[in-house]
């Protein structure tokens, strides 16, 4: 479904990434474990497009798409949804027309489909009947929430996660969880999940996969990460989850 071949990536001559292989294959959820600053945000934005590697390849559904016209590359974006860190809602806009952006933007539904696709996706957030609600009016985990039924609303195969529990109360961090994978069964995504939360990590990864100063350093199952012996994992691991 993704994958990512001898991937480089520098910004000003400075390697941020550093020759990246990762597979994921569809309906995983890929999580992306490492500390502030490993590159982990970057990785993530590569799979969407947003940015385009120094080198190597991007393969996003059997398609590369690093070297692909703008327009090719708007069809591959319109198979992912991407919940951004800071939930980055329009602000002027209520809950229901956040949620819409998409439809309206990139298919032709109807008003009345679009207002049952809406009606819907909140629904699935938890957040049934908050159409009118204003983003100012909601609490962070909220905020969280609608970001998460945007990013599904034309139901994408990929849905990219960068930090969803940052800055969430524990219980929020785990209805967050359980929606991303509820997600996944749901309209039958692949996930990629970037988090420096171990618990959440554990919870919901089928792999986890570490990168440390822009290298992947291991790569495996949540019982297999635990029994890494690699010092750096290990240390991150215990030192994250306390
Ligand atoms: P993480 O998400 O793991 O915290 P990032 O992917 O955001 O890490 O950043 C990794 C490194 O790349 C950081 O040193 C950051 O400063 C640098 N970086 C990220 N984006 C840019 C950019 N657009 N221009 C220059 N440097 C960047
Ligand atoms: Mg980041």
């Amino acid at each position: 479904m993704i994958k990512l071949v001898n991937v480089n990536m520098n910004f000003r001559g400075k390697q941020t990434l550093k020759d990246i292989n990762l597979t994921i294959e569809p309906g995983e959820i890929m999580v992306i474990i490492g500390p502030s600053g490993s590159g982990k945000s970057t990785l993530l934005r590569l799979i969407i497009g947003l940015l385009k590697p120094t080198s190597g390849e991007v393969w996003v559904n059997g398609r590369e798409i690093t070297g692909i016209a703008e327009d090719e590359l708007n069809k591959i974006r319109l198979e992912m949804g991407m919940v951004f860190q800071y939930s980055a809602l329009f602000d002027s806009m209520s809950v229901g027309e956040n949620v819409a952006f998409g439809l309206r933007q990139h298919t032709s539904m109807a008003e009345e489909e679009i207002a049952r696709t809406v009606r819907r996706k909140l629904r699935m957030v938890g957040l049934r009947g908050q159409e009118n609600t204003m983003p100012n009016e909601l609490s962070g985990g909220m905020k969280k929430r609608v970001s998460l039924a945007r990013a599904i609303a034309i139901n994408p195969h990929i849905v990219l996660y960068d930090e969803p529990t940052a800055g969430l109360d524990p219980i929020m961090s785990n209805t967050i969880d359980r929606l991303i994978v509820s997600t996944r069964r749901m309209i039958d995504s692949t996930s990629v999940v970037v988090t420096h939360d171990m618990h959440s990590a554990f919870a919901i990864a089928d792999r986890i996969a570490m990168i440390y100063d822009g290298s992947i350093i291991e790569t495996g199952t949540p019982a297999m990460i635990k029994q890494s012996e690699n010092p750096i994992v290990a240390k991150f691991i215990r030192g994250a989850a306390t």
